[in-house]
């Protein structure tokens, strides 16, 4: 079996927001589908061990962020990288309740859906939550990100804001070297910065404050490596 057979399957990214009594939590999740019309339903699956899968357990209801290509790193970093055990996931977040009062992301997101669980199906490390959806409104009109658009952003080969750009005119030859974080494989690029950092394109890695962390997962500039 090769493993690798997998990546071929294409998934969307979203932000999964649940409740527990007054405590919100949400994480990143690349599988939410439609399963029905009639009535509207969707599929979630979640990690049985995130705090998230623990607040859609208790409060049955659950809301997905639908994210757009234009969505911060840095937030991705926020819910994807982080525990709500750890931190208040919400706290700074451009945020908005649904009408069953569960947050969504109000930045940079396309659109919202607020959904009941009607069915829980235990899926070896995940529970499957069959939901009825609620509520599903549209914010904007724009690009979903796709998790394969997301893994390009990370490694760099889609600079970020600049989708429209001729392929053939992106790429230029780099004296500076590039480095990837060993933690989640961000790759720094010196030719595209870090903008959403205040890091202006042409900074080296070395000359990269020594606090800077990487965009995606926090981990420090001593997690590193120089990209072959
Ligand atoms: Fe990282």
């Amino acid at each position: 079996m090769n493993p690798e057979a997998l990546y071929n399957i294409s998934y969307g990214l979203y932000i999964i927001t649940s409740k527990k009594e007054n405590a919100f939590n949400g994480q990143v999740a690349n599988s939410v589908m439609q399963i029905s019309n009639e009535p509207a339903s969707i599929l979630v699956s979640i990690n049985k061990k995130n705090l998230t899968n623990e607040f859609i357990k208790s409060s049955r209801r659950l809301a997905i962020s639908v994210l757009g290509q234009d969505f911060p790193l840095s937030l991705i970093r926020r819910f994807g990288f982080n525990s709500g055990r750890e931190i208040d996931k919400f706290e700074g977040v451009n945020y908005k309740l649904t009408d069953g009062g569960l947050p969504y992301i109000a930045e940079s997101t396309l659109a919202y859906f607020e959904a009941a669980v009607v069915n829980e199906i235990d899926a070896w490390t995940h529970d499957l939550f069959l939901c009825k959806l609620t509520e599903a409104e549209v914010i904007k009109e724009g690009l979903p990100m796709t998790y394969a658009y997301y893994q390009q952003i990370k490694r760099g080969s889609t600079p970020q804001h600049s989708v429209s750009i001729e392929p053939n005119l992106k790429i230029k030859e780099s004296k500076m070297d590039r480095y990837v974080c060993s933690v989640c494989g961000y790759v720094y690029d010196p030719e595209v910065g870090d903008p959403e950092n205040q890091i202006p394109a042409g900074t080296s890695f070395k000359d990269l404050p020594d606090d800077w962390v990487c965009p995606v997962c926090g981990a420090g500039k001593d997690k590193f490596e120089k990209e072959n």
